[in-house]
């Protein structure tokens, strides 16, 4: 009987500009990695090196976790391993990717054979842990891999591969983020959005959906554009514009903050110029005296079962 098991699940990207709360992509800049240990000793005990709250409850992998024992009613108690590689807080879904490897990994421990629809549902009950609600862009993009679509009421998932040539170049600039920041994120979106705003957001919406339908990077960095969220949220990012701009200038498509940011992320092809924009993201928040991590970086296939 498997007693342990271990999976690891990738970054990703939420929103891509106008899609808030609906897209998600999962990138491959860092992985995070989660082993499960059937116990004797009953109760859910989290082990982990990194700066991240050990209380279960709290913790979106802990949150996973118990879900799941009370709703299959399993009689273990079970440790969960967790080894963080995805930066926390930083718009990189780093909590979402301990709640997708927790949910695939519990599935695989207990021969649940899951459903993909379920398999996101359970940890998207994990966000509840760090965000404060549940949301489904990231844990989905981060379980399934690829680019996603939240549809909601019933949810369900729809994954579409990306184009084989789609590139990112992501900056993360080296600033205290707030604990509660994706909460303090979200309170700064308006209320009321006026009719030529979303008819614009969802123009652009629909246009990249058809880009990954064509497997046209063009058409997805294009119409990376959001009239709505990010220029709530712009102010929060020390150097956005400046970053933005220049990302643009040395050839980037498309250009926006990353989830509830403050990383920065910019859409291309595979081509010389990701170095340049990567460089040219590095000045703009260099120009705001902050100092940034740039990763290039292309889709990933999702979370994987490592032993
Ligand atoms: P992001 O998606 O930008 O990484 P989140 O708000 O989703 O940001 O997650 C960061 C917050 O979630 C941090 O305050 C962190 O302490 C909390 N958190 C809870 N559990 C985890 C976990 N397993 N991994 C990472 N962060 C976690």
């Amino acid at each position: 009987m498997t007693s342990t098991i271990t999976v690891a699940a990738p970054s990703s990207t939420a929103n891509l500009g106008p899609g808030f709360d609906v897209f998600g992509l999962a990138v491959n800049a860092f992985y995070d990695e989660i082993t499960l240990t059937k116990k004797k000793t009953k109760g859910v005990k989290i082990v982990t090196d990194d700066d991240i709250p050990k209380n279960p409850d709290k913790n979106t992998s802990g949150l996973v976790v118990k879900t799941m024992i009370k709703k299959f009613k399993t009689k273990d108690g079970i440790e969960i391993k967790i080894k963080k590689n995805v930066p926390a807080g930083f718009g990189l879904g780093s909590s979402a990717a301990s709640a997708a490897a927790s949910a695939v990994a519990f599935d695989k421990l207990y021969n649940l054979g899951l459903n993909e629809n379920l398999l996101v549902e359970f940890a998207g009950i994990g966000e509840k842990a760090s965000a404060g609600s549940i949301h489904y862009d990231n844990v989905a993009a981060s379980v399934l891999g690829g680019f996603v679509i939240v549809k909601t009421s019933p949810l369900e998932i729809i994954k579409i591969k990306p184009p084989s040539d789609l590139r990112m170049c992501i900056a993360v600039p080296k600033l205290k983020v707030p604990k509660k920041k994706t909460k303090v994120s979200r309170s700064v979106i308006p209320k009321k959005i006026d009719l030529s705003s979303s008819i614009s957001n969802l123009s652009n919406a629909s246009t990249i959906v058809v880009g990954f339908m064509n497997k046209d990077s063009e058409l997805i960095g294009k119409s990376i554009k959001d009239v709505i969220i990010e220029p709530a949220r712009k102010h929060m990012i020390p150097g956005f514009s400046a970053v933005k701009k220049n990302a643009l200038k040395a050839g980037a498509f498309g250009v926006t903050i990353s989830g509830a940011g403050p990383s920065v992320i910019a859409f291309s092809k595979n081509s010389k110029n990701l170095e340049k924009i990567s460089q040219a993201m590095t000045k703009g928040f260099e120009s705001a005296k902050l100092e940034c991590q740039t990763i290039i970086c292309k889709p990933s296939v999702g979370a994987k079962i490592k032993k």
